[in-house]
């Protein structure tokens, strides 16, 4: 084979936030914008990516290995470099990357850019070593979570975002019409139980609402890497007095609670404490992990104040979306409603995706 085209989905996270580097719970589900990567082999050891979303980016083998790869082009050298050293031997590659996910916004762009990578080239050299094999057979479920893992290791080593892994696993794990719990207590080995979600059964949708506020994680700017500090010394010091300390700790002890909580009630079909529990999520990060800002909260006001079930912040927070779980005959009344709030706020116009959950990461 000379060339090889995957797909990887960005992801929502229902409910479940700042959690996955605590080894709790999370409950994400794939969205149906993805990024699509094709790559072709070459000659020589050139490295060539072409993004329609960043630019273009040209250099060696040699420069992957040695970090030599500026701003954005890090998050695919970074799987290039896994790759290798997870013993693949990589010929010269051009990458051709397509995306349909905001950059920066939320909904994992970085992970499905690692996946759609780390996927495309396997693909690409899985063949090549494998003669006569046809390609289809070699993606189970074990190989989609060593995949899920040397992506996180990219992010996390070579870029130096310090990622928990949920993104990742959603993107290759995720089914349409399910979300995926994820648990953390064994951070090496997360376990993760598919959960159906049949949204449209129900007549609801999720409406994710981009607030256009922009994060970078990889920048360590600050808010994302201190949560993670905080959160490390609550745990060693569970008795601190430190009310800025028992207030993280008391967000990830109580969001874990609620994830249980948010599955049970999906089991249950009650959708009315589903949404109860999301809008929950949303006050305790917002109150006790102080990740929210102005945008979010009018989002989420806004959005329960048009009859959404519920509603809640989701990512990182410090900008990014915000999810609601409403009756799809509302969604346009909610995204009115969002709109409307914005404009009196003097924000500039959001911009909304409807999402039902969509599946995982795929060879095309
Ligand atoms: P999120 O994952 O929520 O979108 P991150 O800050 O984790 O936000 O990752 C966004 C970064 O990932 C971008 O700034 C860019 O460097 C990189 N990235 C993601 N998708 C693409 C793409 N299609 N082309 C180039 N770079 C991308
Ligand atoms: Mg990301």
């Amino acid at each position: 084979m000379t060339s090889a085209t995957a797909t990887a989905p960005g992801r929502v996270n229902l409910i479940g936030e700042h959690t996955d580097y605590n080894g709790g719970l999370c409950l994400p589900v794939a969205v149906p914008l993805s990024t699509t990567v094709t790559v072709g082999g070459r000659e020589d050891d050139h490295v060539n990516i072409i993004s329609d979303a960043a630019g273009t980016w040209t250099g060696t083998h040699a420069d992957v290995a040695s970090g030599q790869v500026p701003g954005w082009a890090r998050y695919v050298a970074g799987v290039l470099h896994e790759l290798t050293r997870a013993g693949h031997r990589l010929p010269g590659l051009d990458l051709s990357i397509t995306s349909s996910l905001p950059l920066g916004g939320g909904l994992s762009s970085s992970a499905a850019l690692e996946c759609a990578v780390a996927l495309a080239v396997t693909q690409l050299v899985a063949t090549d070593d494998q003669d006569g094999a046809d390609g289809s057979d070699w993606l189970d479920e074990a190989r989609r979570r060593q995949i899920a893992e040397l992506c996180r290791r990219a992010e996390t080593q070579y870029v130096g975002a310090p990622t928990g892994g949920m993104d990742q696993l959603a993107s290759m794990l995720a089914r349409e019409e399910h979300a995926l719990l994820i648990d953390f207590a064994e951070p090496a080995n997360p376990r993760t139980r598919p959960v159906p979600l049949p949204l449209g059964e129900a007549g609801l949708e999720l409406l994710v609402t981009d607030t256009g506020v922009r994060h970078a994680l990889a920048d360590g700017d600050g808010g994302y890497a201190q949560r993670r500090d905080e959160c490390t010394r609550a745990a060693a010091d569970p008795d601190s007095t430190d009310p800025v300390l028992r207030a993280r700790s008391r967000h990830v002890h109580s969001e874990n609670d609620r994830v249980r909580a948010a599955v049970a009630a999906i089991e249950a079909r009650d959708w009315i404490r589903l949404g109860a529990l999301l809008t929950a999520s949303h006050h305790s990060l917002r109150d006790d992990f102080e990740v929210s800002c102005a945008e979010l909260d009018a989002a989420v006001d806004a959005a329960l104040a048009a009859g959404a079930l519920g509603a809640r912040l989701t990512g990182g927070g410090f900008g990014g979306c915000t999810v609601a779980l409403t009756h799809e005959d509302r969604v346009d009344a909610v995204r009115d409603g969002i709109d409307a709030a914005y404009a009196r706020a003097g924000y500039p116009p959001p911009v909304h995706h409807r999402v039902r959950p969509a599946a995982g990461a795929r060879i095309d």
